[in-house]
């Protein structure tokens, strides 16, 4: 049998893409779902149509109102019973969070054990000290927008190779290691005596309660291919927040591409299956920097932004803060589908658009950007700049298209999409090169148009 592989969810934009619905969708295929970096700062939400984990639904069996899930460090296909569900080496670790998640879920009436759920003994451990360094820096004068989970600081330690590693709970003398690294930290920080000792033990206490899920990941993923299972992984925030390819300095501290989350995983490129790079079809940015792409219509915004508390509002599910929300642009989407090698396009939100029937401004798909040059004349250009430049100056030009007044959430062929949606995807793929995979008609995990080529790909290839 030839060794599995892993497919990709990679986001195509600033994050909140909708990747956790489509691991999931993809996940229903799969027998191994995998997280591989990024930390307690992303956030997926998954809106099920069934209650249990049963994957055979009937149509009278599914759960109309849906039921909210949501993950932070967990990969989404823990909803599955068939999925054993990896958190990888680059994942950055706050165990409290972790255990909250594992509470979270348990009250969802989902069974997680370390027979389902196992933690890589490589991540690094995100420390007390980390998170009240990243508030700090938050509510002082230097923030970048980070959701104040203590990331950049697990990174910089790594980077300075003082990270603690998640195989120190095995250890026997862990509580010691643990405890000194805690109280240490925050100690370096500030902290008193007293509140450095009863955050160090809590923290111990949390770390220790992983203990039964830290596992070797990375042999235990070969050998789980090697027996021809497949993979999926499910990437956290987006190609335009890569530590190295975002918009610096408004980036995250992980590599956030596909090579990215191969590596993470600790697998390599032979590993990888197909490529899904998930795009909003409003992007949404959190954090502040460059948005030369951001809507400004007040009737467009009302109708994106969504009911407070609605499941697909356009708020953080980590922090709560409410988005930019912009066009879709075609020059950052190319650079983002040949970063990651994607495979099969995805869009989602693609429902929304018929909210925009009547309004005053038609659907936009930013084409091109009006460059002003220094002497104050100006140029086109279909590339955007390289990322390390500032975007400001670029002003974007559009071309507009029509939207559609059907309800299209019930949706689930290309074939019965309105034609003005048909010819949006049309204009898409043909703009960017790359076939369109799947859309996304609404919030639900039923809600989702899948090429039936594709379809038939993902069924054959759910070798159990
Ligand atoms: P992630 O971080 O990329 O996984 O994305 P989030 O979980 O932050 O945001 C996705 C939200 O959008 C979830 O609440 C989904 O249920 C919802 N969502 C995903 N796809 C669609 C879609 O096609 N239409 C609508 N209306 N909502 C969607």
């Amino acid at each position: 049998m030839p060794k599995g592989k892993a497919d990709l969810i990679v986001g195509l934009g600033y994050g909140d893409e909708g990747k956790g619905k489509i691991t999931q969708t993809v996940g229903a295929f799969r027998q191994i779902g995998i997280r591989s970096q990024g930390g307690a700062n992303a956030g997926h939400t998954i809106y099920l149509d069934f209650d249990e984990f049963n994957l055979e639904r009937r149509e009278d069996e599914r759960n109309q109102e849906g039921r909210e899930i949501n993950t932070h460090t967990i990969p989404s296909t823990i909803v599955y019973e068939h999925t054993r569900n990896l958190i990888g080496p680059d994942v950055w670790l706050d165990p409290t969070r972790v255990n909250g998640e594992i509470e979270g879920l348990r009250s969802q009436g989902f069974d997680i054990t370390p027979k389902r759920l196992g933690i890589s003994n490589l991540a690094s451990l995100v420390l007390p000290h980390h998170i009240l360094e990243d508030r700090a820096k938050e509510e002082g004068n230097q923030s970048l927008g980070s959701t104040k989970a203590g990331v950049a600081f697990v990174a910089r330690d790594e980077a300075l190779h003082t990270d603690i590693r998640a195989n120190v709970i095995l250890q026997d003398n862990a509580v010691d290691l643990l405890f000194r690294a805690a109280f240490d930290g925050l100690i370096g920080v500030g902290a008193s005596d007293e509140e450095a000792n009863e955050k160090a033990k809590k923290f111990v206490a949390d770390t220790l309660a992983l203990k039964p899920y830290i596992a070797d990941t990375v042999n235990e993923l070969h050998e789980l291919l090697e027996q021809g299972h497949n993979a999926v992984i499910e990437g956290a925030q987006g190609a335009g927040l890569d530590r190295r390819f975002g918009k610096h300095p408004h980036v995250t501290s992980s590599a956030t591409t596909t090579l990215g989350l191969l590596r993470g995983a600790g697998l390599s490129h032979k590993d990888a299956g197909t490529t899904f790079g998930v795009i909003k079809m409003f992007p949404s940015k959190v954090g502040g920097g460059e948005f030369p792409d951001r809507i400004t219509d007040p009737a467009i915004l009302k109708v994106l932004e969504g009911e407070e508390g609605a499941v697909d509002a356009e708020r953080g599910k980590t922090t709560g803060r409410k988005r930019e929300i912009g066009w879709l642009s075609m020059p950052l989407l190319r650079h983002y589908v040949e970063l990651n090698g994607v495979d099969e396009l995805v869009l989602t939100k693609f429902d929304k658009i018929s909210k925009l029937a009547g309004l005053a401004t038609k659907y936009c798909v930013v084409i091109k950007y009006q460059k002003v040059k220094a002497d104050g004349s100006t140029v086109e250009v279909d590339q955007i700049p390289y990322a390390l430049e500032d975007m400001a100056g670029y002003a974007p030009i559009v071309q507009e298209f029509d939207p559609w007044e059907e309800d299209i959430s019930g949706v689930r062929s290309f074939e019965d999409l309105p034609s003005q949606a048909r010819v949006l995807l049309n204009f898409l793929e043909v703009r960017l090169g790359v076939s369109i995979g799947m859309v996304g008609v609404g919030p639900r995990s039923d809600q989702i148009i899948v090429r039936s080529d594709l379809l038939g790909k993902l069924k054959q290839s759910a070798n159990f």
